[in-house]
């Protein structure tokens, strides 16, 4: 599909590898590598010491390693065998394009490609290009599209600093540290043109041309494209335009946001693509309606073909039920930046602006969701319930309809199993479930078989992985406390005192107030009365990062750590600095209870249980989200009722009560006292199966991904057979 003028450029070849081990080169430069656990270890075998130092990424761990280690591999026949095995796989995989799901069932949409947008891709740590759970999304998302073998092709940005470094001081302030990321460290490949030069496009920002370069991530087959503004040809302010991600200057959101939708389009349209459908993930992406209509419009078509073509083959994802979450610019800033381009449209300023014309008590915006909602053809939301709040809330844009029949069905979120399954557990399922069981992953009939894991070495593996976590937190702490970065009470609260057989629940993600972090804490001298039982203890280990902007998320997260710091809890309360998918994968891979206490319905789906529950790991949440309609009442608990509130204070005592009873009269009983002859939880061990069985083939990005697929690809794509 790319054009011989834009040839993808080979690996570079600086890693001076033995020729017997040449194809390390390969596998560090295709993401493939991050969700096969075997290739994985090819690499941190080699030395893993240089491994953790490189911070998981192959470029730098290659570059940077021990030229004796190669040596020694490179004679080591067992490494080699398993060297050979996975460049095998590898090999086997890319080939095998013509022999996925996709190409059998669908292969008369093969030369249809599938552009899929979003301002954040999170694909693995030592990429981080993403913030949280809607970048999560979007990397498992372009991971499955991969195995499915989909004719997809992502577009998003490559940012210079990438997400911030969470640092917390010892009063419990976060302190966000940005560092420039090295290109040539990571595994991105410059797209060249014709001549060999860095290959660009350009978009008019309000009178000055601003051009951006282009990278390519190769994620198994399925290629992403990176816009970065930080070129020589580009104004120094410009420059620095795709540094960040989330910035809360509006100027200078805008700006991206024109870079990703029009210069997104551009982009493909210079590498050769002409995509049969446009997928935007969240609403950061909505200009690129306005693109491929212009293109239209350019060709001869009135506005009104356009749209109505672009309409077609437009799907378009919401994310947050939260009215604050969706970017909107207010109309100078509009005149500023699209005057010339609405004449380009065959529009004036007010038909412009009534494309995404928003009434605000402060007044009129441009609400990239409405645009979204209006161009897009195919709407949803990200679960059941998430799709009953966006109908309503959505509700005004189709104002002859009632709001069960505004058109925004949903499709329920899942994760990529892959990249979330900790090594050891996959072995298991190696064993006792079907051999294909990873091709049938969304098939529940596949996981009825998890009962024929014998509970000794399912309990062998979840105490191995909370034997891990804990040694992972102690050389966090170890490192911290060897540069001189904190306090020793910092080094308890970081986990320096965890007990790796006690129970342990985990809570990691943005702190956002509505996520209600705090809501544990509620009752501190309840909770206390908890952790700090001698026969029975509890933990609770804490992680998230706040937006930089979000005072009362920082202020949330300080009132965690002020918590965790007193001497009073034991050091049995815990708070981990710097989230990252290193860090939750420990984290949800090792705790025995997930919890998840968000104001319902602010969380649209959530993943990160989803991850949990893959692991054996048992879900305590609220009735929001995907856990709505995971909770089947014998596969995790449910914090509070499956209802309303008006009044958030009584929402939040009831849930709190809900808690600390959850905790008091099941959760640690269970875990403690139900125990059978031969030491073991059985009846938690039973529960941990149901939610194994009921929850990891309906949460699977396979279910999600084929679901985007039957009812909003194909549709989308058999709209638009003809070139436009
Ligand atoms: C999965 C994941 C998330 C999303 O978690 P939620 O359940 O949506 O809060 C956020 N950050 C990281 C690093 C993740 O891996």
């Amino acid at each position: 599909m790319v054009s011989q003028a834009y040839a993808l450029t080979p690996p570079p070849n600086h890693f001076q590898l033995p020729h017997r081990l040449r194809r390390l080169s390969d596998l560090a430069y295709n993401l493939w590598w991050t969700w096969h656990s075997e290739a994985e270890r090819i690499f941190r075998e080699l030395d893993h010491v240089a491994w953790e130092a490189a911070g998981h990424n192959p470029v730098v761990f290659l570059r940077t390693i021990n030229g004796e280690r190669l040596k020694a591999a490179q004679r080591d026949r067992d490494y080699l065998k398993r060297y050979d095995a996975v460049a095998a796989a590898f090999d086997a995989y890319m080939a095998g394009g013509d022999d996925t799901w996709y190409a059998r069932r669908h292969p008369e949409r093969l030369n249809q490609p599938i552009a899929y947008f979003s301002t954040e891709f999170g694909l693995h740590e030592s990429l981080p290009i993403y913030a949280g759970g809607l970048g999560v999304l979007s990397g498992d998302h372009l991971k499955e599209a991969s195995d499915l073998g989909l004719p997809l092709v992502a577009v998003g940005f490559l940012y210079t600093q990438g997400y911030f470094i969470q640092h917390i001081t010892e009063d419990g302030w976060q302190e966000a540290v940005y560092a420039d990321l090295s290109f040539p460290d990571l595994p991105v490949h410059p797209v060249l043109d014709e001549a060999g030069q860095p290959a660009s496009v350009s978009v008019n920002l309000a009178g000055r041309e601003v051009h951006s370069r282009l990278w390519r991530i190769q994620v198994g087959r399925v290629p992403l494209f990176l816009l970065d503004s930080n070129v020589e040809a580009n104004a120094p302010e410009d420059r620095h335009l795709t540094a960040r991600l989330y910035t809360s200057d509006l100027e200078l959101r805008l700006s991206q946001e024109m870079i990703l939708g029009i210069g997104g389009v551009r982009a493909l349209r210079a590498l050769g693509y002409n995509p049969g459908m446009w997928h935007l993930n969240e609403g950061h992406s909505a200009f690129l309606v306005l693109e491929r209509a212009r293109e239209l419009v350019a060709a001869g078509h009135s506005f009104e073909e356009a749209a109505s073509r672009v309409r077609a083959g437009t799907v378009f994802t919401t994310h947050t039920p939260v009215p604050a979450g969706h970017d909107e610019f207010p109309l100078w800033l509009m005149d500023k930046y699209f005057s010339t381009y609405w004449l380009e449209l065959g529009l004036e300023r007010e038909s412009f602006l009534d494309l995404a014309r928003h009434e605000q008590p402060w007044g009129e915006t441009f609400s990239m969701s409405i645009l979204a909602m209006r161009m897009a053809g195919r709407r949803n939301a990200v679960s059941e319930l998430h799709g009953q709040v966006a109908r309503k809330m959505w509700a005004f844009l189709w104002p002859d309809r009632p709001p069960q029949a505004v058109p925004i069905r949903h499709v329920t979120n899942g994760i990529h199993t892959g990249t979330w399954l900790a090594r050891r557990l996959k072995h298991l399922y190696d064993r006792y479930l079907d051999p294909q069981w990873l091709e049938r992953v969304h098939d529940p009939e596949v996981w009825h078989s998890v009962d024929r894991i014998p509970d000794p070495e399912l309990w062998e593996v979840r105490r191995h992985l909370k034997r891990k976590l804990a040694a992972y937190m102690r050389e966090r702490v170890r490192h911290q406390w060897l540069r001189g970065h904190i306090h020793p009470v910092q080094a308890i609260a970081g986990g320096l005192l965890m007990d790796p057989y006690a129970l342990t629940i985990g809570f990691a993600r943005r702190f956002a107030t509505y996520k209600r972090a705090n809501l544990i804490l509620s009752d501190i001298e309840r909770l206390l009365a908890l952790v700090n039982r001698a026969d029975m203890p509890l933990q609770i280990i804490f992680a998230g990062k706040a937006h930089p902007a979000d005072e009362p998320g920082k202020r949330l997260i300080q009132q965690v750590y002020r918590q965790v710091k007193r001497a009073e809890n034991g050091g049995r309360l815990i708070f981990l600095e710097d989230y990252d998918m290193s860090m939750a994968r420990y984290l949800l891979q090792g705790v025995d209870v997930w919890l998840n206490t968000p104001r319902r319905p602010n969380e649209a789906s959530g993943t990160s249980g989803q991850k949990a529950a893959l692991n054996g790991v048992l879900n305590l949440s609220v009735l929001d989200g995907w856990w709505r309609e995971g909770y089947n009442g014998r596969n995790g608990w449910a914090i509070g009722e499956d209802r309303d509130y008006e009044d958030h204070e009584a929402q939040d005592a009831a849930d709190a009560e809900s808690l600390y009873r959850l905790l008091e009269e099941q959760i640690i009983p269970l875990y403690y006292q139900e125990r059978s002859a031969d030491g073991l939880p059985g009846e938690w061990i039973g529960m941990m199966k149901e939610s194994i069985r009921t929850l990891a083939p309906r949460f699977s990005m396979r279910r999600m991904l084929r679901e985007y697929v039957a009812d909003l690809y194909l549709p989308a794509l058999a709209t638009t057979q003809e070139p436009c």
